[in-house]
């Protein structure tokens, strides 16, 4: 077992060849709960360099093996975990809830998502193909073939600490790949838990890591380490950059998946019942800290007015407060630092001259005196080059932008550095085509929200908003070889 119940607080312990064992510097932080900053849900090792060393080393040790592994016994073992904690949806939904702070319901749509993930990178096992190709000589035959990229890092964030990780985790094990997995400090608990689904499948020793510490020390010692042949990240914009640095000495192929400045736009012709409760949604649900999250609603004129009036009654009517209760719709921020941050672009947006029409302030007092609580809010009035039009603020915090014609729309929504979803209302297939052609981004949604992926389609951003994403996510974690071979 890797955690014991030590004054009523878990006692999390790090994954390293096949057994739970504490981080050699002896040091632990705690995970606390976001809504209720009295209650400690888990001591979590703070390790060191060293640490991660001993995982590299089985996982490099494991890897011969798990590339021998036939794919559908690999496959298997994937499978198994899906199921695992499929039974287990309740406990590690509640767990997530307790250290990120989302919503019950959104904890458990998360968890079956991680499930679904894992489900369909297991079949993607037998899908590892590669290619015949005509040869120019006589008695050689030419083809390609996948093969493991071999240890590879996956560094997550704290958004959706559990649906992350299982899926990056899931595609690389499947195809031989070997693991280590730093997850973020605000949120261990998680990684814990989708890791013993693993190693209640029958994961072998060494296949898959667990280190938990500080990014800034295990997370850079780990990118940086040139037995890493390959890294998945997701995470900020800025520290995605670190780590393309701190990895290009090693030339380890790289997947960033990073943040996000999502517009919508909304035309005159759309459905604003149907827009309004999409953006809503996608801008609010999960207190906004979604990389998807919608953050720039670009309207025409002519139905600014009746969109931002539902907007508004929508917004106002949600509820905010503890997770855990089924009847709130969005939980705390995930920590005082998120919260401080929120807190600065409100008043960011109110210096620059941005009307706010709702929401914003923070919520201290009664249920809410003891979380990272505030309300949602909207802002009327903005120009592209203010701050909160232009900068991901990664909270429950939307901008309207006001435009008179589609193309406006579409110069307005691809005037950030980022690239990640978008989306478009409109009954008009020539605007929704026009707008799916020219928008720079990587996920682009017609008449739907800008959150939300499919496990079986691509996802991933342009510009700054990522690099490395494949049609599969099997693709990204192998390699291809070029045989030629001559048998006669
Ligand atoms: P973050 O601060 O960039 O951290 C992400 C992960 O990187 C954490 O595990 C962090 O560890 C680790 N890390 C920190 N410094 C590091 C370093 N120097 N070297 C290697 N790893 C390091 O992001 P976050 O605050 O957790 O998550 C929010 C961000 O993620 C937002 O920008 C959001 O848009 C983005 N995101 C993107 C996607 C996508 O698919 N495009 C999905 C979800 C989230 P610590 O926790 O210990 O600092």
């Amino acid at each position: 077992m890797m955690t014991s119940n030590t004054h009523a607080n878990l006692v999390l312990r790090n994954f390293i060849a096949g057994e739970w064992i504490a981080s050699v510097s002896g040091e632990v932080a705690a995970d606390i709960n976001p809504a209720a900053t009295g209650e400690v849900v888990a001591e979590t090792p703070l390790s060191v360099r060293a640490d991660v060393d001993r995982a590299i080393a089985a996982a490099a040790a494991a890897q011969r093996r798990w590339r021998d592994t036939p794919a559908p016994a690999r496959a298997a073992v994937v499978s198994r975990a899906a199921d695992v904690l499929a039974g287990r949806v309740d406990d590690v939904a509640s767990d997530l809830t307790r250290e990120e702070g989302k919503t019950i319901g959104e904890a458990k749509a998360e968890a079956t998502s991680a499930i679904a993930k894992m489900a369909y990178a297991a079949g993607d096992a037998l899908r590892m193909a590669g290619e015949t190709l005509p040869s120019g000589t006589e008695g050689v035959q030419l083809y390609t073939m996948r093969e493991p990229l071999g240890v590879v890092a996956v560094v997550t964030p704290w958004n959706f600490p559990l649906s992350t990780p299982a899926g990056k985790l899931a595609a690389a094990l499947v195809t031989g790949s070997t693991v280590v997995l730093k997850p973020a400090s605000l949120t261990p608990l998680s990684a814990v838990r989708l890791v013993e689904a693993f190693v209640a499948a029958g994961i072998p020793a060494g296949v898959l890591n667990l280190v938990m510490g500080g990014g800034g020390t295990i997370g850079s010692a780990l990118v940086s380490d040139p037995r890493v042949r390959g890294i998945s990240f997701t995470g900020s914009t800025a520290i995605g950059v670190g780590v393309a640095r701190d990895a290009a000495p090693t030339l380890a192929k790289l997947q960033l998946e990073l943040g996000g400045k999502n517009p919508l736009v909304v035309m005159e012709d759309a459905d604003l019942d149907a827009a309004a409760k999409a953006i809503v949604e996608g801008a609010f649900f999960s207190c906004g800290q979604k990389c998807t999250a919608t953050s720039r609603v670009i309207v025409h004129r002519d139905v600014k007015a009746a969109l931002t009036a539902k907007l508004v009654e929508r917004t106002t009517a949600l509820r905010v407060g503890k997770g855990l209760d089924a009847a709130n719709h969005l939980g705390p921020l995930v920590d005082a630092k998120q919260l401080e941050t929120v807190q600065s672009y409100i008043e960011i947006g109110k210096k620059e001259g941005a009307r706010l029409l709702t929401g914003g302030e923070r919520l201290s007092s009664g249920e809410h005196a003891h979380g990272y609580f505030m309300r949602p809010a909207i802002f009327d009035d903005v120009q592209s080059e203010m701050r909160i039009a232009c900068e991901e603020i990664f909270g429950p915090v939307l901008s309207l932008i006001g435009v008179a014609s589609l193309e406006e729309a579409i110069e307005t929504a691809n005037r950030t550095e980022y690239g990640l979803s978008s989306a478009i209302f409109t009954r008009n297939l020539g605007y929704a085509q026009e707008f799916t052609r020219c928008i720079q981004a990587g996920v682009v949604k017609v008449n739907g929200q800008t959150p939300g992926n499919a496990p079986n389609m691509p996802f991933g951003g342009r510009k700054m908003s990522g690099l490395g994403i494949s049609q599969k996510q099997i693709d990204f974690f192998t390699e291809l070889k070029s045989v030629y071979q001559r048998f006669n």
